[in-house]
């Protein structure tokens, strides 16, 4: 997608702080934290949102990048947050998991 600025992410044409990558999702901080840690999960292929995940595999993996994503950051404790849809505050249209915590020593 040409005007998805998470693909643009994924492809370098746009920095971010990443922390995690390998074959299905690249991890990065948040621009703009609403906790001590506030990390996002992204799949590499482009998925509108969580009600068009499919692939079963690509869902393990992303749950596996979350507890890896928490693992760097440090912390045991932490929660996961996932907006579908517009109403519910979904703003970039590209699936991402929000990994959050505050309990960063
Ligand atoms: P949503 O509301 O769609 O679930 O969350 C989108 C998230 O993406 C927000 O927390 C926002 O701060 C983050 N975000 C938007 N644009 C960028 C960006 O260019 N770089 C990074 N690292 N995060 C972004
Ligand atoms: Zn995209």
């Amino acid at each position: 997608m040409t005007d998805c600025i998470f693909c643009k992410i994924i492809s370098g044409e746009i920095p971010a702080d990443k922390l995690f990558e390998n074959d299905y999702v690249i991890a990065i901080n948040d621009i703009n934290p609403k906790a001590k840690v506030h990390a996002l999960v992204i799949p590499k292929v482009h998925i509108d949102s969580l009600n068009e995940l499919e692939d079963e595999k690509l869902m393990s993996e992303i749950l596996k990048a979350t507890k890896e994503v928490a693992k760097i950051k440090g912390v045991k404790s932490y929660r996961l947050h996932v907006n579908v849809g517009k109403e519910e505050g979904q703003i970039v249209f590209h699936l991402h998991f929000h990994v959050l915590s505050n309990t960063i020593k």
